[in-house]
């Protein structure tokens, strides 16, 4: 299965570079190149019953051989028509002498694609076209690349296909399992996916794959966790939580007293808390964090305490210091910007057990950091970090109690695979005296009165954020250049405030300047690009502008729209925008209506459709090639009883007939690339 891709015939340095490109590697990875769809001959569409505007197969004859109009250098078109008696179709052929010239008049062939309408006539450019007689039943349709045309791959997949059977490589699912939830073999199903006989055997094929894809996910993230069944020698024996509170300047919510009940009774049970707390933006997690870590602290465990970026990971190591530092607590910070010296110096103290609690990001990671006792991980913001970096921290300690942080909802499907075996506790109330933040989407035009709005809220001591979608200048797009916009607006607009700048592009340290420089009131206004998304809190800002609104997520909006109303002073987000589209305008039309997290990922993922809502940033999940979490939910449940009942009888897949399952599982967390924001 790890055979290089050069090996496959046909397949020499440079096609090798291309598949590389896409991902390609190994043989392995090339029978999981799955089509993009299928060309079906067995269903064609009678040209009189073509619904313009959709992709269809239909057969016809050439009516006249291609002609040739040359439209400027390098751009040769062909034009001809075909039809099948009574009924026409307009072909146009872009720069593809090969395909025009082999066109011959009078015979039938088979034509896929994209069919419009243009002045009562039916078009189809650059249509795929397969003689009629060749007899083949469906053909795989793949995602093609400028130097890799779908018929080249679907070549190269041939051979590939070809040499996976000749090698008989044993089946990754297990013999027991297959006949348990009737699947098919896993030599089938490589088969079939690439090249079906009909529609039938591709649906057998499609599924079988689908539960391969879904068991090896499940198993490899029920390895990533410390199993409920386990025990555990960290043991909070006395509660400090009432002492922590008291060191708080407010009183905690009922629903973070619930979260840091639920949490301490794990924590005291002598099995490792493995749980997840939910709660929409400026919901207080951080609280619910800092009382777990003082407790771990005061019990005698190490705690470590991972956020995503830099600048929340200092944020939150500040608000530490602060509550616990005269506490006889130590607290260390730990990221990539650290210089080498003072890494060596906190790691020897990690080490050797002087540091309670280490706060920083993936730098935790890094096979050099080790604990005397971790008893204690939590993770914030977890869906902006893949599932196995998680557990690589976990594995640092001896069945540590976990804690996952998240603020993104996501939908049920997905959650019991990220999540499956995790309790949970939901924040569902925000501290009190907030008021809601008002929501305004309005046109380009709008900017000077939007900046004077911005002024008087500066000039009565409040601050305020622009966020602008793109650090450098991109001459193939008008995204506004934050710099650039920076420096007018300081120059001009707003030449009598104080401005800062942040992008992720900036060195560390400077980052951390402008942060505290905000924090501390230095800047009034602070120009950024996305860097600011996830956990900034600055109470004291209450105007969140989004230049180029329509270029964000829902879910990514209202991440930053969270970064206001977090005091008592009235907040506002306004969203620019000179979208006029009709989505554009209802995305953005939910944002002005709900403040409501829940709802907007809902929305989002109804308008985005799946393929966007599950991008990696989403989750951390590895990529799922067939899989669709939105509508597999059958196959998810069956997956996870399959994946349940193999643990079961074999923990830790050392049995012979696991073998290639173990393998798969590697395979799949080993390709992980490590995410890395901003
Ligand atoms: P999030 O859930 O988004 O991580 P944070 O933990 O950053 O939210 O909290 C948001 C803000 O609310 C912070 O400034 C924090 O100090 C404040 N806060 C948290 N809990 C309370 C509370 N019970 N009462 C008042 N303010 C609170
Ligand atoms: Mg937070």
């Amino acid at each position: 299965m790890d055979t290089p891709v050069k090996f496959i015939k046909g397949v020499g340095e440079k096609r090798a570079q291309l598949l590389n490109r896409m991902g390609i590697f190994t043989l392995y990875d090339a029978v999981r190149f799955y089509p993009r769809t299928y060309l079906d001959f067995s269903s064609l569409t009678p040209i009189s019953e073509i619904v313009p505007d959709t992709v269809c197969c239909f057969s016809a004859v050439v009516g006249y051989d291609p002609i040739k109009h040359l439209i400027r250098k390098n751009m040769t078109v062909y034009k001809t028509m075909v039809t099948d008696g009574v009924n026409g179709v307009n072909i146009t052929i872009f720069n593809n002498s090969y395909l025009a010239e082999s066109l011959e008049t009078g015979k039938e062939y088979i034509f896929y694609g994209k069919v419009t309408a243009s002045r009562g006539s039916l078009e189809i450019s650059n249509p795929i076209v397969e003689s009629a007689d060749e007899g083949v039943a469906m053909r795989p349709i793949y995602h093609q690349t400028a130097s890799l045309t779908s018929r080249m791959t679907e070549r190269i997949m041939h051979q590939a296909v070809n040499l996976y059977l000749s090698r008989n490589i044993p089946d990754i699912i297990p013999d027991k399992i297959r006949q348990g939830f009737k699947l098919c073999h896993g030599q089938f199903a490589v088969k079939n996916i690439h090249f079906p006989e009909n529609p039938h055997d591709l649906e057998i094929a499609k599924r079988r794959l689908a539960f391969e894809e879904l068991l090896i996910l499940q198993i490899g993230m029920k390895r990533l966790r410390s199993s409920n069944e386990k025990h555990t020698e960290h043991i909070i024996k006395k509660d400090y939580s009432e002492e922590f509170m008291s060191l708080l300047p407010f009183e905690l919510t009922s629903a973070q007293k619930r979260a840091i009940a639920d949490s301490l009774s794990d924590m005291k049970s002598g099995k490792p808390m493995n749980r997840l707390i939910q709660g929409d933006v400026g919901s207080g997690k951080t609280a619910v964090a800092a009382c777990l870590l003082y407790v771990s602290a005061k019990n005698g465990l190490q705690s470590a305490f991972m956020a995503p970026t830099e600048i929340l990971a200092k944020q939150h190591y500040n608000t530490l210091c602060n509550m616990l530092g005269e506490k006889g607590i130590t607290v260390e910070f730990l990221t990539g910007s650290v210089t080498a010296k003072k890494k060596r110096e906190i790691k020897e103290r990690l080490r050797n057990g002087e540091v309670h609690i280490i706060v920083g990001t993936h730098a935790l990671l890094s096979d050099d950091v080790e604990f005397s006792n971790l008893g204690l991980v939590i993770t914030d913001e977890q869906h902006r970090f893949g599932v196995a970096q998680r557990g690589k921290l976990i594995f640092k300690g001896a069945n540590p109690h976990t804690l996952v942080m998240s603020a993104t909802p996501i939908p049920r499907t997905l959650s019991l695979i990220i999540y499956g075996d995790l309790d949970l506790t939901v924040i569902d109330e925000r501290p009190k005296g907030r008021q809601k933040t008002d929501t305004y989407c309005v046109g380009t035009s709008y900017r000077p009165r939007i900046y004077s709005f911005i002024k008087k809220h500066l000039d009565s001591g409040l601050q305020a954020y622009i966020v602008c979608p793109a650090v450098e200048d991109n001459p193939d797009s008008d995204i506004t250049n934050v710099t650039d916009y920076c420096e007018s607006l300081s120059e001009n607009e707003f030449s009598d405030y104080r401005v800062g700048l942040l992008h992720g592009k900036m060195k560390p340290k400077d980052k951390e300047r402008v942060m505290a420089d905000f924090l501390s009131g230095e800047i009034q206004l602070l120009i950024s690009t996305t860097v600011i998304e996830v956990g900034v809190d600055v109470p004291n800002s209450v105007i969140m502008v989004i230049e180029d609104a329509d270029r964000f997520g829902l879910s990514q909006l209202h991440q930053l729209r969270g970064r206001v109303g977090r005091g008592r002073e009235k907040s506002y987000c306004i969203l620019i925008s000179d979208g006029s589209g009709e989505e554009t305008r209802k995305r953005l039309g939910i944002m002005c209506r709900t403040n409501d997290g829940f709802l907007i990922a809902d929305e989002d993922l109804k308008i985005r459709g799946p393929g966007d809502f599950f991008g990696a940033r989403q989750h951390g999940l590895p990529d799922l090639k067939i899989a669709d979490l939105t509508t597999d939910m059958p196959t998810v449940r069956q997956s996870k009883k399959a994946c349940d009942m193999i643990l079961a009888a074999d923990p830790t897949l050392s049995l012979e007939c696991h073998k290639s399952l173990a393998a798969a599982v590697d395979r799949l967390f080993s390709s992980e690339k490590s995410l890395s924001f901003n």
